[in-house]
């Protein structure tokens, strides 16, 4: 019997997320550090389905244990969709994320309204008992602001502005980011899917 999920995430706001949106399906949801587990692959894949797969089928699970995995990132459409499936690592992956936004904003310099279109993108990967996999995907729109804004949430949030709210998704509580965000929205796709099999 299926009565776990382990989450292949060391990021501490991710798993709080994750907790709270799966909370009723029932099953213990445990991060990779509170499986006693810990991961090293490499995201080498061209698209967000492919590396959350990567990372998912990197934790071995047993008869009892679906894993997890998401891929995440900002595509803006004046970049051509950069810095997508490279955003964790745009421009370096120590870089900090005030340089990263900034050179985001640069990078737009002249264009307005919908030219400053863009949106956060996750996909979730669900490696089951069997090895079956499941996949869902969740989007949210927005646009590049004109500077950073808030000090909630982490990485390009001040810069992803909501245009039904007028705030960037760092002005957001975590509740009203997880009622909208891209990964909110896979996570409840998710969900559904797997209500549906346990
Ligand atoms: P991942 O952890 O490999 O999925 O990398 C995702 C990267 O995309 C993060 O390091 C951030 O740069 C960016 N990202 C994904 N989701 C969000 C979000 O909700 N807010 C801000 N940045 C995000």
């Amino acid at each position: 019997m299926i009565d776990r999920i382990i989450f292949a995430t060391e990021n501490a706001g991710k798993i709080r997320e994750v907790k709270a949106i799966l909370a009723d399906l029932g099953l213990e949801v445990l991060s990779l550090r509170e499986a006693g587990l810990t991961t090293d692959v490499v995201e080498d894949g061209d698209t967000f389905e492919a590396n959350a797969i990567l990372k998912a089928k990197a934790v071995n699970g047993d008869a009892h244990t679906i894993v997890m995995a998401d891929d995440s990132g900002l595509e803006v459409d004046a970049l051509h969709g950069e810095p997508g499936v490279y955003s964790a690592r745009y421009l370096g992956e120590d870089t900090s994320y005030r340089v990263k936004n900034q050179a985001i904003i640069d990078r737009l310099a002249g264009k307005s309204g919908t030219e400053r279109s863009a949106r956060f993108v996750c996909v979730i990967a669900a490696v089951l008992p069997g090895g079956t996999v499941l996949t869902s995907r969740g989007t949210i729109e927005g646009e590049i602001g004109y500077e950073e804004r808030g000090e909630g949430g982490f990485g390009y949030d001040p810069i992803f502005m909501v245009p039904d709210l007028h705030r960037s998704t760092a002005e957001l509580t975590a509740e009203e980011k997880n009622a909208i965000s891209h990964r909110g929205r896979a996570l409840a796709d998710m969900k559904e899917k797997l209500r549906g099999l346990l």
